[in-house]
């Protein structure tokens, strides 16, 4: 099978990315199956981050992420798109790892970095920077410097979907992507934050499979709903917080606003208790 860095081989800007996990032995995941023998056999969070960023296994989404990736938006027209599976991003050791539904097809699709390069991440690291998780308040391109302290991102669903819908089964299919990453740094864990419905449902199988010990019946979904989880591989356990999707549609009504943000990434920080003093990306 032809290797997804590959794939959109005209879009990789002359000299390469700033940052690419993937080499050219990074096996390539084209099935279900193969995504997760490759996220349990990954021994190390590098590895795993390279084998998720050139995962093939839906073909309806690889179809769209390299489509928006080679059409591209006009005003965008002039970049190179990543137009591959965002990996996860952030400190190696977090307290807190958000967990966001799936990147956009001309945010994190075209600079290979979630929650970068739209308005929804404009508003998530402006949170973040005020509440101390992110070293600068806004987060553009792949190499603007940007880091994550003590924190780390992920999404359910790796690539961008279309209309911003991915199906059960590709959420399914990309769950052990999200187990994996969550066996790698569980031991240093204190806060989940799950940005939306979708998040919020996404993670609870992922955590029972992780070994947390999941409340019945589920918890509903809400801004600011918490839950706290034993975790397997660390006393004090984890809380987990639902957080209303900082989506344009949210932040355009008023539905989410920044003090509703802050609120919740100011509590994360209230709860993950002390600086290790790491700021590593
Ligand atoms: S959504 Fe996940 S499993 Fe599907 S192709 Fe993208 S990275 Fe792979």
């Amino acid at each position: 099978m032809a290797a997804g860095r590959d794939r959109p081989g005209p879009l990789v800007p002359p000299g390469g990315w700033p940052w690419d996990p993937a080499g050219p032995q990074t096996p390539v995941a084209g099935s279900a199956a193969e995504v997760a023998s490759l996220a349990r056999k990954a021994a190390t969070l590098g590895e795993l981050v390279a084998r998720q960023s050139v995962c093939r296994a839906c073909p309806r989404l690889v179809a769209w992420r390299e489509e928006v990736a080679i059409v591209r938006r006009r005003s965008f027209r002039d970049e190179r798109y990543w137009g591959r599976p965002i990996p996860g991003w952030g400190s190696p050791r977090p307290r807190l790892l958000i967990v966001g539904l799936a990147p956009a097809a001309h945010g994190g699709n075209r600079t290979g970095r979630i929650f970068t390069g739209d308005r929804s991440g404009d508003f998530l690291f402006a949170s973040l920077y005020r509440c101390g998780w992110a070293e600068k308040p806004t987060s553009v391109a792949m190499n603007d410097g940007q880091r994550l302290l003590g924190a780390r991102m992920a999404a359910a669903v790796r690539c961008a979907p279309p209309d911003n819908k991915p199906e059960p089964a590709e959420r399914d299919t990309c769950a052990p992507w999200l187990l994996a990453e969550l066996r790698l740094i569980a031991a240093h864990l204190r806060v989940i934050v799950c940005l939306g419905g979708f998040a919020w449902q996404a993670i609870w199988p992922v955590l029972g499979r992780g070994g947390f010990a999941l409340p019945r019946p589920r918890p509903s979904f809400g801004h600011g709903a918490e839950v706290r989880l034993e975790n397997p591989q660390a006393t004090g356990g984890v809380l987990l917080i639902g957080c209303y999707h900082p989506s344009q549609q949210n932040t355009f009504t008023g539905r989410v606003t920044p003090a509703m943000l802050d609120a919740i990434f100011a509590r994360a920080r209230a709860c993950a208790g002390p600086e290790t003093g790491e700021p590593i990306t």
